[in-house]
């Protein structure tokens, strides 16, 4: 059997573990520490605009706080992107909350302009006025963030900008995760850089950034003995894992242009199957960190999505299909939704290619030759 390809996995560089042994060195192992001062430094300096950030445990605990920052309480409705990994909407549902999914439109796969101020304006109509918006950049392709912002400011309801698989990306040379009230990031295992574990909240405005960490570290107050007058979370990212993402900011940018190489090179072996469809930039505003290198598969060609993941499967390959909506999970059933049929669609057809930015030109040549060699047997 040939050694597994995988999805998208962690890729080290060279300040890594000297970060992590300087941790041990110093004994700072927990979670705060220089690393951690450092990583939130580093990611407000790259990200610029004026963003301070927090370093949490994870992306989904920055989403977590978000809300929570934001006032969104029980009975209250949160529009969400149907389109998305489940940590993009499971904290909604923490705060005791109600999730309105909104559908996505075909150019950047991202939630639809139109459909979001048709939910809005319905959900005003029914009763509520929804407390926040959180808008989604999949696989690291910006939304269309200048009508998104415009519906939003036009309406007054905050935006919660999940980037965790955007870091690197911009939309009209301004980097993604800073267009949010609050932005959140994510530092997963398999995300563009990782610190094993984490994620970040990302906001201009101060005093958002310093409740987070105040949350995030039990809620404590001033005062010589544990005094508590809110609840609070144990949402701090370790010192540990902020010297990984210091290592990791160092080498971000070529991360990025690794994927992105890895994309142009499967875009253009693969030109020739004019059923495949690869996910375009729009056009020039848009830059994308190509996280994961996508593509449609129109099923005219004689050929299915499922037909190349499972081929590529048998020779080891893990590729997946699109992140399958929101509205259409078990566990949110019944949540109401607004939508024309667009990101079903794309669910169905859509495939992720291996991507990491520890793919070996042999790795990527091995998928290539893998999908021509199904592909032989069927019309092209
Ligand atoms: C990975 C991811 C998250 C969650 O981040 P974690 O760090 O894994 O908690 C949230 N939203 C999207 C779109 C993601 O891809």
């Amino acid at each position: 059997m040939n050694d597994k390809i995988w999805l998208s996995s962690p890729h080290m560089g060279e300040n890594e573990l000297k970060n992590v042994q300087e941790a041990f060195a110093t004994n700072w192992i927990a979670p705060l520490g220089p690393h951690v001062n450092a990583f939130e430094e580093g990611l407000s300096q790259y990200l610029g605009e004026g963003v301070q950030v927090a370093a949490l445990s994870a992306g989904t605990a920055a989403l977590h706080l978000a809300l929570v920052i934001l006032g969104v309480q029980a009975g209250d409705e949160v529009i969400c992107q149907s389109m998305t990994f489940s940590a993009s909407a499971n904290p909604i549902v923490y705060q005791g909350a109600t999730p309105v999914f909104v559908d996505s439109e075909e150019q950047t796969w991202n939630i639809s302009p139109k459909l979001l101020e048709a939910a809005i304006k319905d959900r005003i109509e029914k009763g509520k006025k929804p407390k926040a918006i959180i808008i989604v950049h999949l696989y690291g392709m910006p939304a269309q963030m200048d009508q998104l912002m415009e519906i939003a400011n036009r309406y007054e309801i905050p935006v919660v900008e999940d980037a965790a698989e955007a870091l690197g990306s911009s939309y009209r040379g301004q980097r993604l995760g800073t267009f949010g009230a609050i932005s959140i990031l994510s530092f997963n295992g398999n995300k563009i850089i990782t610190t094993s574990g984490g994620g970040a909240l990302v906001s201009k405005n101060e005093e958002w950034v310093k409740k987070a960490r105040f949350l995030a570290t039990q809620a404590r107050d001033a005062a010589p003995h544990y005094q508590h007058s809110q609840i609070g979370y144990n949402y701090r990212m370790s010192n540990i894992c902020a010297g990984i993402g210091c290592g990791q900011l160092d080498v971000l940018e070529a991360r990025v242009a690794k994927r992105r190489s890895n994309y142009d090179f499967y875009k253009n072996e693969l030109s020739d199957y004019t059923n495949m469809r690869f996910m375009e930039e729009p056009g020039s505003d848009y830059y994308s960190n190509r996280w994961l290198s996508t593509l449609l598969v129109e099923e005219d060609g004689g050929f299915s999505r499922e037909d190349i993941r499972l081929g590529l499967e048998k020779d080891n390959i893990e590729s997946r299909p699109l992140w399958k909506p929101m509205h259409l999970q078990p566990v949110f059933e019944g949540a109401p939704f607004y939508g024309d049929g667009t990101s079903e669609r794309l669910f169905q057809k859509g495939l992720c290619l291996p991507s990491g930015s520890n793919l070996s030109d042999g790795d990527l040549n091995r998928v290539v030759r893998q999908i021509h060699q199904l592909l032989q047997t069927v019309e092209k």
